[in-house]
């Protein structure tokens, strides 16, 4: 005969299931939250062109206009793309440096380089309005020439 558990044990079990299912999806959502990267506190942004030489730069360090610029950064996960990139910014905090890989479609987040690549590079959608304040600054650029998609 199959001993039956205590009815307290029962309840216990009952209970601490669904409270390890929550605490489990927590934790996967901070970790989660924790690997995407923070653009609050950015001084300055640094947009760069590597296509002809010499490489062009806009730098905007105006605090409302970088406050503008970060705002319209919202990421989602994507796959890798093959596509190559001629454009990069940079995000400079006081305490770190925010390297991003860019095209129309592609927002990089590159993380640290080792032995000249980046192993811990993640893949997020360019968000459209990102790219519209970028595409905005390189055309304000009339002599330059920038490479911006429509
Ligand atoms: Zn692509
Ligand atoms: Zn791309």
């Amino acid at each position: 005969m199959k001993a039956e558990k205590p009815a307290h044990v029962r309840k216990l079990i009952m209970t601490a299931v669904p409270v390890l299912v929550v605490l489990a999806a927590l934790a996967t959502v901070w970790a989660w939250k924790r690997a995407a990267p923070v653009f609050s506190g950015t001084v300055s942004i640094t947009f760069t062109e590597r296509y002809d030489q010499p490489d062009k730069k806009i730098t905007v360090t105006d605090p409302k206009e970088v406050r503008r610029i970060i705002g319209t950064i919202h990421l989602t996960r994507k796959d890798a793309c093959s596509c190559s990139h001629v454009h990069e910014v940079t995000f400079d905090k006081p305490a770190e440096r925010i390297e991003v890989s860019f095209c129309d479609h592609c927002f990089a987040v590159l993380g640290a380089k080792k032995n000249g690549w980046y192993p811990n590079a993640r893949d997020y959608s360019m968000p459209k309005e990102f790219y519209s304040e970028f595409r905005e600054l390189a055309l304000s650029r009339t002599n330059e020439h920038w490479h911006v998609q429509p």
